[in-house]
């Protein structure tokens, strides 16, 4: 079985992919994760994000492999573990001029792809369900108003997580600026040529804003039974 979670920048995708994942014995794909490797690996080696066949060239020389330690999967480039390096402020400012590359695109989807044939997978990204599985059994569109999706993210950056602890708060400027930056993304994901962020025309949307995690994976876990 494939099931494909799309949506905007923090709408609680890794969340609810993962636990999914983790009961229903799926693979979780964090596809986000494999385009932030290429622009970490960009970053660097000093190569700029405009730099089209530079990425591209990285894109098709560095080895992504995902692992698992006590706190979750971890990520690895080239060996190395870059599970938090990944996911940096200079990270976040780059990626999306990096996987607007179509030649970036070709590198990760056909890397997806392998894995999606290996087994059943949940996989979660921009473009699963239009692009990378545009047969899966389950496609979801998963958003949430973008102030709820910053507060996420500020908090997760913190070491905290809404979904455990309704009441987590977080700096508010650092609030202020990842706002600024989610809506950055969402604009530069939604507007790209190559495989714009949109729902695929057969996926279900749910909107997260006031919906906990458990109620969001128990109505994806409905639709998998459902097929
Ligand atoms: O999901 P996450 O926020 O980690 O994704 C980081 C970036 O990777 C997105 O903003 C987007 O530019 C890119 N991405 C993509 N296609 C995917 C997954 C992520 O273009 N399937």
């Amino acid at each position: 079985m494939i099931v494909a979670i799309d949506g905007p920048a923090g709408s609680g995708k890794s969340t609810v992919a993962r636990a999914i994942a983790e009961r229903c014995g799926l693979t979780y794909l964090d596809t986000g994760a494999m385009y932030r490797c290429v622009t970490l690996a960009c970053l660097r080696r000093g190569i700029a994000d405009d730099d089209v066949d530079g990425v591209a060239g990285v894109a098709r020389g560095v080895r992504i492999e995902f692992g698992v330690s006590g706190e979750g999967q971890t990520v690895l480039l080239d060996g190395g573990d870059v599970t938090r390096d990944i996911r940096t402020p200079e990270v976040d400012r780059a990626v999306s001029a990096v996987s607007a590359i179509p030649a970036v695109r070709d590198v990760m989807v056909e890397l997806q792809r392998r894995v999606g044939k290996a087994g059943d997978v949940v996989a979660e990204g921009r473009d699963i369900g239009t692009v990378v599985f545009p047969h899966a059994d389950v496609k979801v569109f998963l958003t949430a108003d973008a102030e709820a999706r910053a507060h996420r993210r500020a908090v997760q950056r913190e070491g905290g997580d809404v979904a455990r602890d309704a009441r987590a708060s977080a700096d508010v400027a650092e609030e202020q600026a990842i706002l600024a930056e989610i809506r950055r993304r969402d604009e530069l994901d939604s507007t790209r040529r190559e495989a714009p962020l949109r729902p695929a025309d057969d996926a279900h949307h749910i909107d997260s804003s006031a919906m906990g995690v458990d109620e969001v994976v128990a109505r994806v876990i409905e639709l998998m039974e459902r097929v």
